[in-house]
């Protein structure tokens, strides 16, 4: 057990005086894996003190200088795979599979990141004058505040982490508080790997500390990845400010299945899409449209394959799906099924916390299958992020258009079909930040960029080369070479 009062600033462990708060296995609610701090105003005083000190070298040091450190942290990552595994699955509790996943995708990262760093370009340009050269530089930005959800608790620090320190700037991450051991273990490899001290900085705590670093005055970029409820929050409060700030948020993915379609392999990558991480991903499919030719057929083996999932703890052998993430998500979860069949909807499967000797002491919840779904229904509209999904018949390509578009959110949307002018239309008109063509909506790969349109997110992209955009500011600059002084627009 992780008993930990500390948070680590300026490359050390410093106690903190706040309360501490609990971690706790959700495949088994008795098990408390650690403790840690809610961190006080002063702990974030010292962090935003540390990460100021350090962003004075760390933004001389050479690019690929700090990509070196993300080199090495993506070998120290790589061998510690196994070990970071089984304590992600325990904390967060996604199966052995999809811890390995995760981890996978920070050491992605890091390689990534690390080839960026030896290519951290800006342009040359041509002057309208002459003797004179025109170019653009990316400049870091200072401190850069990071909160982030509980979902993915390795991935999306290092989706963050990694290409704020590769432009130059040093960090403050705030992990969920469901989810703190994975991020302490990570930010331990990054300083393993040689990260100077205050480069990147952990400090524990929930939505009072999130809220101290946004209204922070020496945290000068927020980066949130979160409900749309709190990224709503961290936008206008960073608005006041004028802080710069980038937000990814909810999702309501849809995947549509048109009559032309190869099912079995629609019907696979749906029983993905919907319980995969127990339906927990931002990416999950939440909404399934099917042509109404091969509807009835679809939702049949859709239903006994999720009755099917074998639910327990994820690191058992042979198991497909863990527990949610804690007892207030089961009950919302529960709360959106009780609001389906009041308004009318039909429970296909599931419905319900699981039962059985392995999974009572956790926070297990059935695979749940809903159709007669109406668009205006709470479980089709809102993100249940819960193992939870509709599936609703289509008279073809225009409405499952049409209905996919009908949301808030714009994440991900996924199509099956073998019809490649009906795949580009779709390509073109599904409104989200991710389209997949023959694949589940989840399945995002690092070096192309995440990020959704509407409400999902407010305009930046994660991962790809578009992440450095949110972690450097671009100074344009001008050598004159002439030797005399030429004015632009006048000296024509
Ligand atoms: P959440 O919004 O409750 O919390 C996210 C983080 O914000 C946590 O660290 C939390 O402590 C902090 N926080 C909460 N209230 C705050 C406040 N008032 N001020 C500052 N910080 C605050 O979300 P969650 O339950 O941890 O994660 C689930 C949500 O995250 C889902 O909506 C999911 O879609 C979304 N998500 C989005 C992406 C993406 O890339 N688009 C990826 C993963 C998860």
């Amino acid at each position: 057990m992780t008993s930990l009062r500390q948070n680590f600033i300026q490359g050390r462990w410093i106690t903190s005086r706040g309360a501490p708060f609990v971690n706790t296995n959700p495949a088994d609610s008795r098990q408390t894996l650690g403790h840690f701090p809610e961190s006080t105003p002063e702990d974030l005083e010292k962090a935003v003190t540390a990460a100021q000190e350090a962003f004075e070298s760390w933004r001389l040091t050479p690019v690929p200088r700090r990509a070196d450190i993300l080199m090495r942290a993506g070998l120290l990552l790589e061998r510690h795979k196994e070990r970071l595994a089984l304590i992600m699955t325990r904390e967060m509790g996604k199966v052995l599979k999809e811890t390995r996943g995760d981890i996978q995708e920070a050491i992605d990262m890091a390689y990534y990141v690390a080839g960026e760093g030896r290519r951290l370009d800006g342009q040359t340009l041509p002057s309208e004058l002459k003797n004179k050269a025109a170019m653009t530089f990316r400049m870091p930005i200072g401190v850069c505040g990071l909160i982030t959800p509980w979902n993915f608790p390795m991935a999306i620090p290092s989706w963050k982490i990694l290409p704020a320190v590769i432009c130059g700037n040093t960090v403050i991450l705030k992990p969920a508080e469901d989810t703190p051991q994975s991020a302490l273990e990570f930010v331990k490899i990054l300083h393993e790997a040689g990260m100077p001290p205050g480069v990147v900085n952990l400090v524990f705590g929930g939505a009072e500390t999130g809220q101290r670093m946004i209204l922070h005055q020496g945290i000068r970029l927020m980066s949130f990845t979160g409900s749309c409820d709190v990224g709503r929050i961290v936008a206008e409060q960073c608005g006041r400010q004028l802080k710069r700030c980038s937000l990814e948020m909810g999702g309501k993915n849809a995947q549509i299945i048109l009559r032309d379609a190869d099912v079995d392999l629609a019907l696979e990558g749906a029983l993905w899409g919907a319980f995969g991480t127990s339906g927990q991903r931002c990416t999950a499919t939440s909404r399934i449209y099917v042509d109404r030719k091969i509807y009835a057929s679809f939702v049949k083996t859709f239903v006994a394959q999720a009755r099917k999932i074998k639910i327990g703890p994820g690191w058992k052998n042979g198991i497909e799906m863990g527990p949610v993430i804690n007892q207030s998500q089961l009950n919302r979860i529960h709360a959106y099924v009780e609001s389906g069949i009041s308004e009318g909807a039909r429970l296909e499967c599931g419905g319900s916390r699981a039962r059985g000797r392995d999974v009572d002491p956790g926070f297990f919840y059935l695979p749940t299958v809903f159709t007669d779904v109406r668009p205006e229904m709470k479980i089709i509209r809102e993100e249940i992020f819960g193992p939870v999904t509709c599936i609703i018949p289509v008279k073809g390509f225009d409405d499952a258009l049409a209905q996919v578009n009908d949301t808030q959110y714009g994440l991900s949307t996924s199509i099956y079909t073998r019809d490649v002018n009906l795949a580009m239309r779709a390509i073109r008109d599904l409104e989200s930040g991710i389209t997949y063509v023959n694949g589940p909506t989840i399945g995002a790969e690092v070096h192309l960029p995440f990020g959704g349109i509407k409400n999902t997110g407010n305009g930046h992209r994660e991962a790809g080369r578009t992440a450095l955009d949110i972690f450097s500011e671009w100074k344009s600059v001008y050598i004159d070479f002439s030797g005399r002084l030429q004015k632009a627009q006048i000296d024509v």
